[in-house]
């Protein structure tokens, strides 16, 4: 890159209202659509909007973009980026970019959503409780080490503290394990993973429908993991699954999205390989030196702390 990119980047996941075709009864909160659609209002007086093929030109041939030049980014492929935001994008005549998962030929949901899905339904407490009685003392033991680790940085005296603690060490420390054991208490407590999985990522159809309404779509990996806490060959292997499902979305090359933003020394080399020339974390910035880091600004939590957009 021969020059700073100068670029705000929003970042949204949940689009959705309670009991909506997105929401679809299950209690998981995201960001009401009033508000999105506040938001872009707002976005549309300070910026211009700029698509995914603009920023890829300014970085391939050093086109520049307008000044104050505005991207909507979406991550997860879930069904309120059909339901929702597509709708809402293709009235105002813009694009988004969309950070999906390559869920094709996959019947589960990911780790972060059966979290989501058992949070809402039993609450942090409760689904602490049941994860730990279906524990190991072995696997206990790893658990309380890791929560300790992750004091430092999610205070546990506060609620968010809590959750993100709990995420933390689920997602991370003891993720190969308790993938399963989760898909137990989903079965348990919500019923068939499947059949929700159906339902709550897009379907090929459905993103085919998007990209004729002028959306574009980037990688997210295949199972959502942290770059950082795998190893090189499943980081090959995460990106080599996006790439693949991606050659049947839009030509390349493309945008990658980092799953929670994690990031791994050989990301930029392995993103490179597999014909990726930009991908986005989650550090709130709006300059950015690097095709591969380029930052973030969340919209829900602009939207709830009411802070100003860069
Ligand atoms: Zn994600």
């Amino acid at each position: 890159m021969n020059q700073p990119l100068e670029l705000t980047v929003m970042m949204y996941h949940y689009v959705r209202d309670p009991g909506d075709e997105a929401e679809a009864g299950s209690g998981i909160p995201g960001m009401p659509v009033r508000i999105f659609q506040a938001q872009l209002d707002e976005l549309s007086k300070r910026h211009t909007f700029v698509t995914w093929s603009d920023v890829r030109t300014a970085l391939q041939d050093g086109k520049p973009l307008p000044g104050s030049a505005c991207l909507l980014t979406f991550d997860d492929g879930v069904r309120d980026h059909y339901y929702n935001v597509c709708r809402i994008l293709r009235d105002r005549n813009l694009s988004g970019l969309f950070f999906a998962l390559d869920r094709l030929g996959a019947d589960d949901l990911t780790l972060p959503h059966k979290i989501h899905f058992l949070l809402a339904k039993l609450g942090l407490p409760l689904l602490r409780e049941s994860i730990w009685k279906k524990l190991s003392s072995e696997q206990r033991e790893r658990f309380a080490d890791a929560e300790r680790g992750y004091q430092r940085k999610y205070s546990p005296t506060s609620m968010d503290g809590q959750l993100n603690l709990l995420k933390a060490v689920l997602q991370r420390d003891l993720s190969s394990e308790v993938n399963m054991l989760l898909s137990e208490l989903f079965e348990t407590h919500i019923g068939a993973e499947k059949e929700t999985a159906q339902a709550y990522y897009l379907n090929p159809e459905q993103i085919r429908e998007m990209a004729a309404d002028g959306m574009h779509f980037g990688g997210h990996s295949r199972n959502h993991p942290w770059f950082d806490w795998i190893n090189v060959d499943t980081r090959r292997v995460e990106l080599k699954a996006s790439a693949e499902w991606l050659q049947g979305v839009e030509p390349g090359p493309w945008a990658f999205a980092y799953p929670y933003g994690g990031i791994a020394g050989d990301s930029p080399n392995l993103l490179a390989e597999h014909g990726f020339v930009a991908a986005f974390t989650t550090q709130t910035q709006v300059h950015h030196s690097d095709p591969y880091f380029i930052g973030r600004l969340d919209g829900e939590e602009i939207a709830q702390n009411g802070q100003t957009y860069g």
